[in-house]
């Protein structure tokens, strides 16, 4: 009898209902692709009652046993979110003998290390390509396409939220609370925005990035995070009137001082193809020794587009069941690198003031700066803002440590009345 490839879907909401989409109406082309059908058997969920926006001819369960006791399914696919249950029934699944493919970055950034290990103790496949930038291929080039190089650099816009955020406040000069209001009014945003706007989504996605490009483990731990909630429409404003926009970055760069991984706000300049990244979309740049530079561009969230690449890891799983080739590319960290401290890492800031408006105030500013050994490029001195002048500053390169001794020293300076704004300038960061 002809094999028929199994799955099990565990969870079946946004995504789950991609997937069931893509697999019934492309089933041609996928039978076509794999050599054999590709059959959604069983999906478990929360509520059994529930109504569904696509028919499927699955068995639906509440009971996880159903899947992973059933001798029939080849594939897990775990689509519900979350550290557990997800990361249980994940690991039940690899030690039943079963590939599972995850959606789910908080998982692989948190457990990845451990899942894979199983995975490789248990010869199956565990595939994660939906989990960082949904629809963009990223977690399969980095492993295979560009396996060739030494990659030294991956910078990447991989919160959709938040980047549609700061494309409304550029684009309509709108602040922070009415655009969270907004995205949350058009399902951009959630009702508890705190890890997409506070940095920890993106960190999660370039926790795992940065460990695949580096064959080094990072873990979020790892990642300086800082998020876009003091990003306001007077910083939009002066970015644009300097040539930059502002962006949420992850970046990951290893070179000599070892791995520099963060996420915060960022002025580039408004040439620069990541700069034209607008809305919901998510774009990621990386530099090779051998490639050079290349970017990947496209949705990076919603249901068809996640559905997609979850269903290319389920066409890669099927494909290897088909020539016995699974568990060929699991775990590549095969480093253990050091990190470079936040404090070391260098770039030029933009710094916006209160101060009194009197003579004398630049002299003291300037003096705060220089005994911290830091040199500003250009300073721009802007209309009154109450009572006192609103100042502009940006400095030349500056190790973040004395960027921070020079702000403490500015703060504690009776004519500086508040430091409004301390954002990183990555000009010359890229290529
Ligand atoms: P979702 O719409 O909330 O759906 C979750 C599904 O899992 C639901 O069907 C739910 O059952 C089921 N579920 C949750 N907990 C369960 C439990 N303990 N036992 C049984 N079933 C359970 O989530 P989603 O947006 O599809 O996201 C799924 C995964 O994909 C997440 O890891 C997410 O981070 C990731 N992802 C999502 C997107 C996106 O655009 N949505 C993009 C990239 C990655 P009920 O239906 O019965 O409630």
């Amino acid at each position: 009898m002809e094999k028929i490839v199994h799955a099990g879907l565990l969870g079946m909401g946004t995504v789950g209902t991609g997937v069931v989409k893509i697999l019934a109406k492309n089933a041609h082309d996928i039978l076509q692709k794999v050599g054999m059908p590709v059959n959604i058997k069983k999906i478990m969920v929360r509520q059994l009652d529930k109504p569904r926006n696509v028919d499927s001819n699955a068995e639906f369960t509440t009971n996880i046993d159903d899947i992973i006791n059933d001798k029939d399914i080849d594939i897990v696919v775990e689509l519900m979110g979350g550290i557990e249950p997800a990361k249980d029934y994940i690991l039940q699944a690899l030690r039943a003998g079963k590939h599972v493919i995850t959606a789910n970055k908080d998982v692989v950034a948190k457990c990845g290390q451990e899942i894979l290990q199983v995975a490789e103790e248990n010869k199956v496949d565990f595939l994660f390509e939906a989990s960082v930038a949904g629809g963009i291929p990223i977690i399969r080039p980095l492993k295979q396409c560009l396996a060739a190089n030494k990659i030294s650099e991956v910078v990447g816009i991989i919160n959709g939220t938040t980047n549609y955020m700061l494309t409304k406040m550029t684009n309509e000069g709108l602040d922070f609370d009415s655009v969270l209001a907004e995205a949350q009014a058009k399902g951009y945003a959630e009702a508890d925005p705190t890890a997409d706007v506070g940095g920890l989504d993106a960190a999660r996605k370039i926790a795992i990035l940065a460990s695949i490009a580096f064959g080094s483990r990072v873990s979020v731990d790892d990642v300086y995070v800082e998020g876009i909630t003091n990003i306001s429409k007077a910083d939009i404003g002066y970015a644009k009137e300097l040539g930059y926009v502002i962006k949420l970055l992850a970046i990951a760069k290893d070179d000599e001082r070892g791995i520099d991984v963060r996420v915060h706000p960022a002025f580039i300049p408004s040439s620069h193809p990541l700069a034209s990244v607008h809305d919901v979309f998510n774009a990621i740049y990386i530099k090779g020794d051998a490639v050079g530079e290349t970017m990947f561009y496209g949705r990076g969230a919603g249901e068809m587009p996640t559905a997609s690449a979850v269903v290319a890891d389920i066409i890669d799983v099927a494909r290897n069941i088909k020539h016995n080739a699974n568990s060929r590319i699991l775990c590549t960290c095969f480093e253990e690198k050091s990190f470079c401290p936040v404090e070391q890492t260098e770039s030029p800031y933009y710094i916006r003031l209160l101060v009194e408006d009197k003579p004398g105030v630049l002299a003291a500013i300037a003096g705060a700066f220089g005994a911290q050994l830091v040199s500003l490029h250009s300073v721009i001195q802007k209309s009154k803002v109450a009572n006192c002048s609103e100042l502009v500053l940006i400095t030349n390169q500056v190790a973040d440590a004395s960027l921070r001794l020079a702000i403490n020293t500015l703060a504690g300076l009776s004519v500086v009345n508040k430091v409004c704004n301390v954002i990183r300038v990555e000009a010359d960061n890229f290529g």
